[in-house]
């Protein structure tokens, strides 16, 4: 799209942001895009395992770091609520905040330019920057308030399991590799062999917020001790 087209729209979605979420019912897509993860023949997802964190930031330190992305701004968080317990025998949970690569994303399908997609070749709900202009739909369609503006790039943007960084070159995304713990299992839903699959038939997980429908692919392994908030 030609710089002044790109300003305009810009300029516009800001003024347009705060009237209304719900007028744009469809998005035009892209070659690679899909509006439902469900067909896909590779489904990333990635589990959180809430005992084994300990709160470090190593992951959120290594994905600012792989992914350029400026201060003030994150694509994970690690939330930590606590204590639990009466001292000297207290414990904190600690809660991964991300991208949920939701199978049926709002954020999607609110995007007036395509720009919000699902990778039809890997599930990843991905921003096609080229395409944003701006708007902030998808932020206010997220129901869990992880997108956010680029201060630099101007765009919507948030975790894409390192799908450019780390995933294009054959590597586990940078929050998995940074983890001192191995918190973090990262892999293909449809993969019955994959790590990931494993840990989810040997373990209980739950995920946030799924009776919106969303279909969330971002799971959590139940701090023993804590509470949950979903
Ligand atoms: S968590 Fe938010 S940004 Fe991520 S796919 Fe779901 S609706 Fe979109
Ligand atoms: S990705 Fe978000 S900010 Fe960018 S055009 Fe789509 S709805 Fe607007
Ligand atoms: S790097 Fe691992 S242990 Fe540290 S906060 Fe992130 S998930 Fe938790």
């Amino acid at each position: 799209m030609e710089t002044s087209k790109r300003q305009f729209l810009k300029g516009c979605g800001a003024l347009i942001a705060g009237i209304s979420v719900y007028t744009v019912t469809k998005s035009p897509l892209a070659e690679n895009a899909n509006t439902d993860a469900s067909q896909t023949e590779v489904k990333y997802a990635m589990v959180h395992d809430e005992n084994a964190c300990i709160g470090c930031n190593a992951c959120v330190e290594a994905c600012r770091e792989t992914n350029h992305v400026p201060d003030g701004v994150t694509r994970v968080k690690i939330e930590r609520t606590g204590p639990f317990g009466n001292y000297p025998n207290q414990s904190y949970r600690f809660n991964r905040v991300s991208c949920q690569h939701c199978e049926a994303a709002p954020c999607v399908r609110v995007c007036p330019t395509g720009a919000a997609y699902i990778d039809k070749d890997t599930g990843i709900v991905a921003v096609n920057s080229d395409r944003c202009v701006g708007c902030q739909y998808c932020i206010a369609a997220c129901p869990y308030q992880v997108r956010f503006i680029n201060p630099e790039t101007r765009t919507a943007d948030k975790c894409d399991f390192c799908q450019q960084t780390q995933l294009s070159k054959g590597l586990q995304p940078a929050c998995v590799l940074a983890c001192p713990t191995q918190a973090l299992t990262f892999g293909n839903l449809k993969d019955p062999d994959s790590a990931l699959v494993k840990l989810l038939k040997t373990k209980p997980t739950y995920r946030a917020k799924v009776d919106l429908g969303t279909r969330p692919k971002l799971f959590h392994i139940q701090t023993i001790d804590g509470e949950v908030m979903l």
